[in-house]
């Protein structure tokens, strides 16, 4: 007898990385508690093969809103999950380099220095080519005295995530006149997983949709599902963040989908405080670690 697994003659059993990611983290989903009422959904959205059709199955699951997030961070994370990986440190900057990363909030590996706080003294006699840092770290760097221009440094990539500053207009050129060097953002999730990074055109970020969905409620706001953080997995979360997605080609050549005009929403403040430069993932590890030994209910909605 057929069995009811076999395969469709003609039809390739590779998937590529993005069905692959897609599945792995609606596996993940399934196992936190959050979306132990929506298992059906995540199996049957687990067949979607293509971008549209994952879209189209994130629709029927709930938008996460991000004060809901921060206060339940345990129903988001899988009790046996272990600690995720290091990032490498060389996707800091697009080639090889030598890379000093300040106060990142999450785990760097290997190809970067790392440096806890941000200390001139230290920076200098490393001599980075490129400083790596978030937005708040770098301008405590710039304020923290003056930085020889006789250096080999040539750029610095500013690293904003979920709940943490972005990098403003002003502080760009208050960077630049500290440092006089240009800077490059990415957009980074809670595990450091890279989602979108700005090209030498300083035209817009540029994603991969193996990395992440991103999706647009009417108001702007971006909706956010990581595709490779299975340590919190979390799907459809609204960022606070707002941008419109560019689809054409770049002015760099690059053909991938940039947002454009990045921003944080305004008007509506968050009830809880969000975490500065430091750690995103450690709060959050902090935050589950405590939170872990109480029963997996889910709160009323
Ligand atoms: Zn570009």
């Amino acid at each position: 007898m057929r069995s009811f697994w076999s395969r469709i003659r003609g039809k390739s059993p590779g998937l590529d990385k993005a069905s692959e990611r897609w599945r792995s983290t609606l596996g993940a989903a399934a196992q936190v508690p959050y979306y132990s009422r929506w298992k059906k959904e995540l199996h049957r959205a687990q067949h979607a093969t293509d971008a549209e059709a994952r879209s189209e199955a994130l629709l029927r699951l709930p938008v996460v809103e991000l004060d809901y997030l921060f206060q339940h961070f345990y129903l988001f994370r899988e009790k046996a999950t272990v600690a995720g990986k290091p990032q490498d440190g060389s996707s800091l900057w697009p080639c090889e380099a030598r890379i000093a990363v300040v106060s990142p909030w999450f785990h760097v590996g290997g190809g970067a220095k790392l440096l806890l706080k941000p200390e001139l003294e230290e920076l200098r006699r490393f001599a980075p080519e490129v400083i790596a840092g978030p937005a708040d770290a770098l301008e405590a760097l710039a304020t923290a005295g003056d930085w020889q221009q006789d250096n080999c440094l040539f750029a610095m990539t500013a690293l904003a995530g979920v709940g943490t500053p972005l990098l403003s207009q002003s502080a760009r050129l208050r960077l630049w006149r500290a440092f006089g060097v240009p800077v490059y953002v990415q957009l980074r999730g809670f595990q450091g997983e890279l989602f979108a990074r700005e090209c030498e055109a300083h035209n817009g970020l540029h994603f991969d949709a193996a990395n992440v969905i991103f999706q647009r409620r009417p108001s702007g706001e971006l909706l956010l599902t990581s595709l490779g953080n299975t340590r919190h997995t979390v799907l459809r979360l609204a960022t606070r963040l707002e941008a419109s997605i560019e689809t054409r080609i770049c002015d760099c050549g690059l053909s991938s989908p940039r947002l454009m005009n990045l921003q944080a929403v305004t008007g509506r403040a968050l009830e809880h405080a969000l975490p500065s430069a430091p750690s995103l993932t450690a709060l959050a590890a902090a935050v589950s670690d405590t939170q872990g030994t109480r029963a997996g209910r889910l709160p009323s909605r």
